[in-house]
C-alpha cells in the first residue's frame, strides 16, 4: 500500500506539498480547520486529491505516515499533539520538497530582512543567466515549483516556522541577517527557543557549504561561540573592517571572499539605509560565492526595482514625501527605517503588538520625529512610551491616521507608515494596512 501523507493547512504551501506528494505516488490527504479558497480547492479537484474543510477528522489524520504541517500551526493545537502523542514524524513543506530535488539551496533568515534579501538574491542570480527560483515564504510554494520545474538553484527565504519543521534538509548557502525577540508567544516566550529556531539553518551543514552571518548582531555572536558550526564562515559588517567577509568604509562596501574583491558606491545602490546595506552585503556574499561576476553583481545592485511595503517611498502630495514601511511589524525594523531617513518625520506607528520595548526608539524619535500619529484600536501603550518625546495622536483608520499626519506635516516633510506592531487590528494583513495607506494618500 502507498504511503500516506497528511497535510494540515490548504494555502499556497499546503497545496503544493500536496501536488508534489501526489506526483510521487503518495496516498494524499488536505485537512484544514478553515476555509480553503476557491483557487486552492480547485487545484487539489484537478489533481485528484482528497480534501477537507473547517474541520480536522482525526480518524482521517492520524493514520498518517507522516504530516505536513502548514508553519501558521502552532505546535500546541490539539491536532499536533494528538499525532505527537502517536509519534507521526511532523515536517515542514520545505522539509518535504527538498527529498525531491538536487538544486542547490541558498537559504536566508532573521527577524527582518528576509523578504527583501530573497528577493535581492534572485534578482542577482536571475539576472546573472542562472536557472533558479524564488520560494519559502515568497512568491510560489517550493513544493509546486520541485513538482513542475527543474531549477539548479532556489532562493529560499525560511521563517523560524518553517525552520522548526525542518530536520534532515540542508543549506548549500544560509544566510543569518539578525536576531532580535519577535514571535515570541510561539516560544514560550523563551528567547533562546527562537535563537535556536533560527540557527536550525546550520543543521547538517558541512564543510563544504557557506554560512554567511551579520557580525555586527551580538545575539549571533554569542550563539556561533556555543556551536560547531562546520561550513565556512562568512561575516559582514557596518562596523568593522574584515578580512575575509563584507564590510562598509568609506561610504563604499567592500567584499574580500577567496581570491575575489568587490567594491561598490554605496550611493550606487537602489535600496537605501543601514538595513539596506546589510541586506545587500549579503546577498552580494551569496552572489560571489557562486561565480557571479563583479561586474554582473555591480548591476544588479544598482537596478534592482525594491519589494513593496519595505520603505517604499510611494508618492509626494505637495511637497510631503510618504513612504509605506507596512512590514515594518517590529520594533527593530522601526530602528532602521527612522535612521535611514533625514528628513523631518510624521510617524504612523500601532497596531496589535505583543510586548514591545519601545525604549530603543526613543532617541531617534526625539531627534527626527515631529509628531506620531498612533493608529490602533488601543493606542495607550504608544501614548505612554511617547507623550513626554513629542506630540501623539490618537486615530483609529487609516483615514484619518493618513489626514491627521498630512495636516501636521510641511513641505519637505516625510509621512512614514512604520507600524512597529501587526495589523490584525484593523487590517487583514500588512498588505492589507499597506495598501489602504496608499489609497488613502492617494485620496487627499
Ligand atoms: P522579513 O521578511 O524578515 O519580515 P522584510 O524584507 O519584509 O523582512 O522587511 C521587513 C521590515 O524590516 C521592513 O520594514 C524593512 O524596511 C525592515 N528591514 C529590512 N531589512 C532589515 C534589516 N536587515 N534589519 C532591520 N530591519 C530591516
Amino acid at each position: 500500500m502507498n504511503k500516506r501523507i497528511v497535510i494540515l493547512g490548504g494555502g499556497i504551501s499546503g497545496v503544493g506539498a500536496a501536488i508534489l506528494a501526489k506526483k510521487q505516488s503518495f496516498d494524499v490527504f488536505v485537512s484544514d480547520f478553515g476555509k480553503i479558497s476557491e483557487e486552492n480547492k480547485k487545484l487539489l479537484s484537478n489533481e485528484g486529491i482528497n480534501f477537507e474543510e473547517e474541520k480536522h477528522t482525526y480518524e482521517l489524520i492520524l493514520n498518517a505516515d507522516e504530516i505536513i504541517k502548514s508553519p501558521g500551526i502552532p505546535d500546541n493545537a490539539p491536532i499536533i499533539v494528538s499525532a505527537k502523542e502517536k509519534s507521526i514524524s511532523i515536517i515542514s513543506e520545505i522539509e518535504f520538497a527538498s527529498r525531491y530535488t538536487n538544486a542547490k539551496m541558498i537559504c536566508i533568515t532573521g527577524s527582518n530582512g528576509k523578504t527583501t534579501t530573497t528577493e535581492l538574491t534572485y534578482h542577482i542570480y536571475k539576472k546573472a543567466g542562472l536557472n533558479v527560483a524564488m520560494a519559502g515564504n515568497v512568491g510560489k510554494s517550493f513544493a509546486l515549483q520541485v513538482a513542475k520545474g527543474n531549477y539548479d538553484y532556489f532562493i529560499l527565504e525560511l521563517s523560524s516556522f518553517q525552520l522548526d519543521g525542518m530536520f534532515n534538509f540542508k543549506a548549500d548557502v544560509a544566510i543569518l541577517l539578525n536576531i532580535t525577540p519577535d514571535h515570541l508567544n510561539r516560544y514560550n516566550n523563551v528567547f533562546q527557543n527562537y535563537i535556536n529556531s533560527k540557527f536550525r539553518i546550520t543543521q547538517n551543514m558541512t564543510e563544504d557549504d557557506i554560512f554567511i552571518y551579520n557580525e555586527d548582531d551580538p545575539i549571533i555572536l554569542e550563539e556561533i561561540k556555543k556551536r560547531n558550526i562546520k561550513a565556512q564562515k562568512i561575516p559582514f559588517s557596518v562596523k568593522n573592517e574584515l578580512e575575509v567577509g563584507a564590510y562598509k568604509k568609506l561610504e563604499k562596501i567592500i567584499i574580500n571572499i577567496n581570491s575575489k574583491h568587490f567594491n561598490m558606491e554605496n550611493s550606487l545602490l537602489s535600496l537605501e539605509g543601514d538595513h539596506n546595506v546589510y541586506n545587500s552585503m549579503a546577498a552580494g556574499i551569496s552572489g560571489l560565492v557562486e561565480g557571479i561576476s563583479n561586474q554582473q553583481l555591480k548591476k544588479s545592485f544598482s537596478d534592482f526595482a525594491g519589494v513593496e511595503h519595505r520603505l517604499e517611498k510611494y508618492i509626494k502630495v505637495r511637497g510631503i514625501q510618504f513612504i509605506n514601511d507596512s512590514k515594518a511589524t517590529n520594533v527593530n525594523s522601526v530602528w532602521y527605517a527612522l535612521q535611514s531617513i533625514d528628513d523631518d518625520i510624521v510617524l504612523i506607528m500601532g497596531g496589535k503588538e505583543d510586548g514591545n520595548n519601545y525604549s530603543t526608539l526613543k532617541d531617534l524619535v526625539r531627534q527626527k520625529v515631529k509628531a506620531i500619529v498612533a493608529m490602533g484600536v488601543d493606542n495607550s501603550k504608544i501614548i505612554e512610551a511617547f507623550k513626554d518625546i513629542t506630540k501623539v495622536y490618537d486615530t483609529n483608520s487609516m483615514e484619518d491616521a493618513v489626514n491627521t499626519s498630512y495636516k501636521i506635516a510641511k513641505h519637505g516633510d516625510v509621512v512614514l507608515l512604520s507600524p512597529a506592531c501587526k495589523s490584525f487590528d484593523l487590517f487583514k494583513n500588512f498588505e492589507d494596512r499597506g495598501k489602504q495607506f496608499k489609497q488613502a494618500v492617494r485620496n487627499l
